[in-house]
């Protein structure tokens, strides 16, 4: 979109690569499935498991406990930056992986009554080292281009609460005022699950 008006911008925004990914929704009936406290887990690559992820969905999200009385929603994600591999598989091989950790991680081993798999493709920007340094020398290519200004996944963190952030400034940038993009550029928000929680 920005390749006419700001070609160096575009350049740079063709650089920033992108992470394939699935999520794998479950339902479990309530009176069989025990889980741990909270909205759910992150599992670091040096586990060495395949699930990335997981979001206990009923005891997250109220709405999602209410409209399935009964039953405990969980999802978990897979793919890795550069992890094609495992989005290979198909749906019901997703759903078996994803009961194996899940059965290891927090000892789940009730049988899902519903499933759901949801497949990304490049959905979740990736943040180098010189990322923050990249969408400077974005915004530095627009600087000159009144009305034009960028925001969204790519530029100051992944999660939805960075995005809203970065909304807020580039509606405000429109209208004149710099100084959501120069928070934003002293304090950029980088992690998805920093900046909101899996
Ligand atoms: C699987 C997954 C799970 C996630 N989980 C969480 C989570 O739990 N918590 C959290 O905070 N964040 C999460 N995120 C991250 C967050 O959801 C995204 O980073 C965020 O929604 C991106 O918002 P955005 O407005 O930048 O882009 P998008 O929401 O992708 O919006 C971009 C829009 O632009 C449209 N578009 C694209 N190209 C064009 C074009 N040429 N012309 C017109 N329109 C166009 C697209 O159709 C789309 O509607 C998750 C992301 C993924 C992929």
């Amino acid at each position: 979109m920005l390749r006419a008006e700001a070609p160096g911008a575009a350049a740079e925004l063709a650089g920033v690569e992108y992470a394939s990914m699935a999520l794998i929704t479950l339902a479990f009936r309530r009176a069989e499935t025990a889980l741990p406290e909270g909205s759910g887990f992150l599992v670091p690559p040096v586990d060495g498991r395949t699930i990335k992820a997981s979001t206990f969905a009923s005891a997250k999200w109220g709405w999602i406990a209410e409209e399935n009385p009964g039953l405990v929603v969980l999802r978990t994600s897979v793919g890795r930056h550069g992890e094609t591999e495992i989005l290979r598989r198909d749906d019901a091989g997703l759903v078996e992986v994803s009961r194996h950790d899940l059965k290891a991680a927090v000892g789940l081993d009730a049988t899902p009554v519903a499933t759901r798999v949801t497949r990304w493709q490049d959905g979740l920007p990736q943040y180098p080292v010189g990322h923050h340094a990249r969408v400077a020398r974005v915004r530095g290519h627009l600087a000159s281009l009144a009305g034009l200004a960028v925001c969204g996944a790519a530029y100051d963190g992944v999660g939805i609460p960075a995005c809203v952030a970065s909304a807020y400034a580039a509606a405000d940038q429109i209208h004149g005022d710099l100084h959501g993009v120069q928070e934003l550029t002293a304090h950029p928000v980088q992690s998805l699950h920093g900046a909101a929680g899996e």
